[in-house]
């Protein structure tokens, strides 16, 4: 007898048996899809895992329904790197496959189909069943697959399906997100009349009565002559001064001529593809030395300043690699950030560019699968999200991950919780290709493994292009505070900046961030929140308690009436947003553009986009926003850069809240002046003497580093000591605290005083559950593997206690 084991997309065990005849086990290969009932009226579509001969298995096993593919479309690579995710985050093979997979390939029972709209369709080119389906498509705009199986009379219909999409046909139904287009440009040329000498001649002298009309034609003739590229109408504005009226009159009047081209398809004129940028000494050295140290090394640090001119070098060892016919895969934080880098890499690299996004349409995905699994041209660089290092590479030389330090390179929810750099390290060393991290301000643990050796590094100090680092001041709002100097949120010093950089005009980005569920406290007098004497973070207020607590080690207090460290009654719990920041601005300078960039104003689909392009055309004068400005954007104009209050970040309830705040401050501040003249940034704190801040304001992140590493070491935190998170969820609050507190006891009986909590985390019930978690701190020299044991061994009894049969628990390795 003949037996395959599946790997289902379910958070149940690691595979599943299914019966198949000589026939099928002689086609079946690893890594093929095959559609397998499951329970009483599912189906599934399945991964083919192993081929099996012998005696049947001691319970009764079902046979397939049907099989999908021809050929894999798992690699074997696939395989070995899916495997160490479901071991490393202690999740199933099934959680890896449903993250890894675009929806299309795995369809199911629940999945509901529908129409993809299109003018024509030839409908000779479908079979009796595929037009059925059709026809009831037109009919109704949305089907369940067991729908299907009822108006086909038949069982097996997951094949018909997928051949109705991959075809085009069809789509699963859900949420579709468009691809942002970005808008057109308008450019501005001479009217076609006046291209011959003589006319202009006549035309200028004719203009004579209007010298306001003939000064922009006379720039616009400057700027002609500068550049071969289509000059702007903004560009024509400011370089003549003139008003938008003034443009329009000679638009009017048919001697200037308006048209429009896709801003990101002006680079693109005449030749296409553009040559690579000559490096400078220092990029040049920088880049010489992470060749070199590739020589030994298979993961290097590129340390680089911000606009240090790093894109430049992933360009030329992209280049390398892409000669020597292997792929690269570019992994960014967040794509939705990142045109501006798409349209620079598609300068140099054209069509060899796929991206790849979990909110890009399903057959979009489904197409990108396939041209990375035939190592297609289009496909020999993919730049992705953290979900892209799950493509079907078969060649990989190259993986870049840039903004290595980015929070969102992790996945909290849903299972598999992984971290997308460490796991593209994994992944590089199976294809050995060469890993390269780059970061203006790298996270703790890579610079620490650098330090260590097991990376390479390479630094980059150097903006490009003689730019100088912006320069930062610390403003002491405590003092303005108490001189009366602050109207509103804003210091004398700040205003007086703003109005200057203004004046100029240059542009202003304010950041001000409210990130954060549970506010801290802060005394609006000193500045100083209460902290937790056991933990180096900041307690955090629990209304509902009214206590204060640290939500790391479970120490609580009563809130306070009076501030611990000045005495004053002046304890607030209120922080201020953006949303009050763009009010003040508006009475502050009344004739001004103001924006806000922040997560409400950002939800429609192109918002986000649509806010970038206004302030890189310079039609916003002042953006206030949350973190989200601090994503690598490359912007010409921006003068100043204000931080509203850098204390509510240095004071989030986190380990690393004072390792983010160096990163977003510096992050922040890179924004500011980026050409010649040198950037301005001004921080307004109560704490100016914070050695956070003070280590911001000199730019120095080496002993930032030395600081984070020697209180990691202190309070048992990373990269000294490894994190592992267990959640605890119930409707009812006594039997999850009784499961919690019985896995807690479980766990310290092998694992004693490295396991801390139950602890209720500050947002302790969300849509009516409650929560608890326990941390288990996992010191260096001890096994991780025999520790994940252990409290899989928990887990396993935990979950055989029926009492405990409702209360869902999730593990989260590195949970930071
Ligand atoms: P980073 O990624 O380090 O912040 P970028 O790669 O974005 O820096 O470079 C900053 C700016 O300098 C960009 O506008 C880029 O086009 C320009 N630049 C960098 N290197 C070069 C070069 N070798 N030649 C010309 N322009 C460069
Ligand atoms: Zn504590």
């Amino acid at each position: 007898m003949y037996f395959i084991s599946v790997i289902l997309p379910i958070p149940l065990r690691q595979t599943f048996t299914y019966e198949v005849n000589s026939d099928e086990a002689s086609f079946l290969k690893r890594g093929m899809r095959v559609a397998v009932p499951f329970g009483k009226s599912k189906i599934y579509t399945g991964i083919v895992f192993e081929i099996l001969k012998g005696d049947p298995p001691s319970y009764e096993t079902k046979s397939i329904d049907q099989i999908l593919d021809e050929s894999p479309i798992i690699t074997e690579i696939q395989f070995k790197h899916w495997q160490w995710i479901a071991s490393y985050y202690m999740c199933t093979l099934g959680e890896v496959v449903r993250a890894a997979l675009p929806s299309a390939f795995l369809l199911q029972s629940e999945t509901v189909v529908s129409l993809v709209k299109k003018e024509t369709l030839d409908e000779s080119k479908l079979n009796d069943e595929e037009f059925l389906v059709y026809e009831a498509l037109t009919n109704q705009p949305v089907l369940h697959i067991n729908d299907i199986r009822s108006i086909l009379d038949r069982k097996n219909v997951v094949g018909i399906l997928n051949n109705l999409i991959e075809s085009g046909i069809i789509q699963v139904q859900e949420e579709v997100y468009e691809q942002y287009t970005p808008k057109l440009k308008r450019y501005i040329k001479l009217a076609s009349p006046y291209t011959s000498e003589e006319k202009l001649k006549e035309l200028l002298e004719e203009l004579s009565r209007a010298p306001k009309q003939r000064d922009v034609l006379m720039n616009l003739f400057v700027l002609s002559s500068q550049s071969k590229k289509p000059i702007d109408s903004i560009q024509l504005q400011k370089k003549s001064n003139a008003s938008a009226a003034t443009i329009k009159a000679l638009i009017d009047k048919e001697i200037l001529e308006e048209f429009f081209i896709r801003k990101d398809r002006v680079q693109f004129e005449g030749n296409g593809v553009s040559e690579i940028k000559e490096l400078n000494e220092f990029q040049l050295r920088a880049f010489s030395e992470i060749k070199e140290s590739f020589k030994e090394k298979e993961i290097i640090l590129l340390h680089g300043v911000t606009s240090s001119g790093k894109t430049e070098i992933y360009v030329r060892l992209i280049e390398e690699i892409l000669a020597s016919d292997r792929q690269v895969l570019y992994m960014l934080p967040e794509i939705a950030l990142t045109t501006q880098l798409i349209s620079r890499l598609q300068v140099y690299f054209g069509e060899a560019i796929t991206v790849y996004h979990s909110k890009y349409s399903v057959n979009e995905r489904l197409e990108a699968w396939n041209n990375v699994l035939n190592n297609s041209p289009k496909s020999q660089i993919v730049i992705g999200a953290r979900s892209s290092l799950f493509l079907p590479f078969k060649n990989l030389g190259l993986i870049i991950v840039d903004e290595e330090h980015e929070p969102s390179f992790k996945q909290y929810n849903p299972s598999p919780r992984y971290h997308a750099r460490d796991a593209a390290i994994v992944l590089g060393n199976l294809h050995q290709a060469k890993i390269l991290l780059g970061s203006a301000t790298p996270s703790v643990e890579s610079y620490h493994n650098a330090k260590l050796g097991k990376y390479g590094l390479v630094n980059l100090n150097k903006r490009y292009g003689d730019v100088l680092m912006p320069d930062i001041q610390l403003v002491d709002i405590k003092e303005k505070h108490r001189k009366k100097q602050m109207t509103g949120h804003f210091s004398d010093i700040l205003l007086e900046t703003m109005r200057e950089t203004l004046a100029e005009g240059e542009q202003v980005i304010l950041f001000q961030n409210r990130r954060g569920f549970s506010p801290v406290v802060e005394c609006t007098t000193c500045g100083i929140s209460p902290q937790c004497p056991n933990c180096d973070v900041s307690l955090t207020y629990h209304q509902y308690k009214n206590e204060l607590r640290c939500h790391y080690c479970g120490y609580h207090m009563a809130m306070q009436i009076s501030c611990m460290a000045c005495g004053n009654e002046t304890l607030d719990t209120k922080g201020f947003g953006t949303e009050q920041i763009e009010t003040e601005l508006q009475s502050l300078f009344p004739k001004k553009t103001i924006a806000r960039m922040d997560q409400d104003t950002t939800r429609g689909k192109h918002a986000h986009g649509k806010l970038i392009e206004r302030l890189e055309n310079e039609e916003i004068d002042i953006l206030v926003g949350t973190q989200m400005l601090a994503k690598g954007l490359d912007f010409r104009n921006i003068g100043l850069v204000g931080v509203m209050n850098a204390d509510n970040l240095l004071n989030f309830p986190d380990f690393r809240a004072h390792e983010r705040s160096f990163q977003l401050l510096q992050q922040v501040s890179g924004r500011a002046g980026r050409t010649k003249k040198r950037g301005k940034v001004l921080i307004q704190t109560f704490n100016p003497l914070h050695q956070i801040l003070q280590q911001v304001s000199i730019n120095d992140y080496g002993s930032m580093y030395e600081q984070q590493h020697e209180e990691r070491y202190q309070y048992k935190y990373p990269p000294l000591f490894r994190l592992i998170k267990i959640t605890f969820k119930d409707r009812n609050l006594p039997k999850m605290e009784k499961a919690a507190l019985w896995f807690g006891q479980s766990l310290e009986q092998k694992l004693k005083e490295n396991v801390l909590g139950p602890e209720a985390p500050p947002v302790a019930r969300i849509r009516n559950q409650y929560i608890s978690n326990i941390l288990v701190k996992i010191p260096k020299k001890q096994s991780l593997e025999k520790t994940k044991k252990y409290i899989g061994l928990v887990e396993k009894t935990f979950n055989s206690i029926k009492e405990f049969a409702t209360v869902k628990v999730t593990i989260d390795v590195d949970n930071f």
